[in-house]
């Protein structure tokens, strides 16, 4: 399998340089040159077994795939459920990984795609909130690794702040005077710079890394096939949606040949894409905080890899709609599923759960992208009782915080890390 560019596509690149660039020479992003009708699979193989058959196509030609097998084994070291309900959709639960979100998978996956000894590596990374911290704990203590981590300041959770400034060691925080779009800014001026290209040997480890997109697509193909296997359909799904990373692994697994029935991106107040799907044309937006801030993204950059699978919008239209939902339909939903079934559900899967009542159609699979107690703060209040902190959270909420405050420029970034 060869990489290419969603911009020039003249060119293509082996899969490890696609990881080690992050971003195409030309600024666009890197996809897969083809998709390919999958065989038979088996749903109740284990997710680092069904994993590795997987992606081994995509890991053709490339010195990475005979040690897949084991990377997959070392990534998906946690349970992802597919947990039905009594009469509603069944929920799709990615947050049982170390840092309590889905962004665990892709993080782990791609912590796994380099080689340590060979050299010294940077891996850049900008988060809305949740990326931080599941970067951060996988590539924690890695020999030859050092993590740089922008993330907008004030407008992420305590817990999520946490999770990215408390690790210590290989692990350096930076808190941006600035949103989300500014920090994604401020990394994509960092791979290009010309100075720090002879330097350093950044990675990214954002979801414009293939690396990270490419695991995505695993769950949704095995729990497509488990929900066919029990209820004799294929499943649709609703996806909270920010940087439309997980929203286009779906797409991806779709075109695999899974079965899999329409996406729903579940966007919050930002509504770039809904916008996009109604009109046909692209206009970012200034990004609007939201009660679901992992979401909080007004030019995702992962539209380019949806424009380029769908360079039609009737057909993208076909495949895919998007749903705004404001922060009282967030709040409303939160409280109401607490009282009716006593579950409770973070603000970015409370998203889906609203936009399941808007969209038309039936058989959905709501993604469940965090574990609430990481928006303790939004969420308790709502239900009027504390919830249960996972383990690996505890035990990071007791260690000190540590960070640098930067002005939102790439000079300013760069200056600290010249001294
Ligand atoms: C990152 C994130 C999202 C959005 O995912 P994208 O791939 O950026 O669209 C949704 N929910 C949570 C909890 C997240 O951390």
């Amino acid at each position: 399998m060869r990489y290419l560019s969603t911009r020039d596509q003249t060119k293509t690149f082996s899969l490890s340089e696609a990881l080690e660039k992050g971003l195409a020479p030309d600024g666009g992003l890197f996809i897969p040159e083809h998709f390919f009708p999958v065989s038979e699979f088996d749903s109740q193989l284990g997710y680092a077994e069904f994993g590795a058959k997987l992606l081994c196509p995509f890991f053709e030609g490339d010195e990475l795939q005979k040690k897949l097998s084991n990377m997959c084994k070392l990534a998906f070291n946690f349970p992802i459920k597919l947990r039905f309900r009594k009469d509603q959709s069944p929920v799709l639960e990615l947050f049982h990984g170390p840092t309590a979100a889905f962004k665990d998978v892709g993080a782990r996956f791609l912590a796994q795609c380099f080689d340590p000894s060979d050299r010294k590596r940077s891996v850049l990374v900008a988060t809305s909130g949740d990326t931080g911290g599941a970067v951060a704990s996988a590539f924690l203590s890695k020999k030859n690794i050092e993590v740089l981590i922008l993330y907008p300041k004030g407008k992420i959770s305590l817990r999520q702040e946490k999770q990215i400034t408390a690790w210590g060691e290989n692990i350096k925080a930076f808190s941006v005077n600035g949103n989300f779009d500014d920090c994604q800014k401020i990394v994509k001026d960092a791979l290009a710079d010309p100075e720090w290209k002879k330097e350093k040997t950044f990675i990214s480890a954002n979801s414009i890394s293939i690396g990270r997109l490419l695991p995505q697509m695993i769950y949704y193909a095995k729990s497509s096939l488990e929900y066919l296997s029990q209820l004799k359909c294929a499943p649709g799904y609703i996806i909270p949606t920010g940087n439309l990373g997980n929203a286009v692994a779906a797409l991806y697994a779709k075109r695999l040949g899974f079965p899999i029935g329409k996406i729903v991106l579940a966007t919050n107040a930002n509504h770039s894409i809904v916008d996009f799907l109604k009109t046909g044309v692209w206009t970012p937006n200034k990004t609007i905080s939201t009660l679901a801030n992992a979401m909080d993204v007004g030019n995702p950059s992962n539209i380019e890899r949806l424009r380029s699978l769908y360079p039609n919008i009737v057909d993208l239209r076909t495949d895919v709609s998007a749903i705004s939902v404001s922060d009282t339909e967030i709040s409303e939903m939160i409280r109401n599923q607490y009282k009716s079934s006593t579950e409770t559900f973070c603000p970015h899967t409370a998203t889906a759960l609203v936009a399941e009542k808007k969209a038309a159609g039936k058989n959905w699979i709501i993604v469940a992208t965090a574990h609430p107690a990481k928006f303790e703060s939004i969420v308790e209040p709502l239900i009027g009782r504390s919830i249960e902190v996972p383990e690996t959270l505890k035990a990071l909420l007791n260690r000190p915080s540590v960070f640098e405050e930067i002005e939102a420029y790439f000079s300013d970034f760069k200056s600290r890390l010249s001294l």
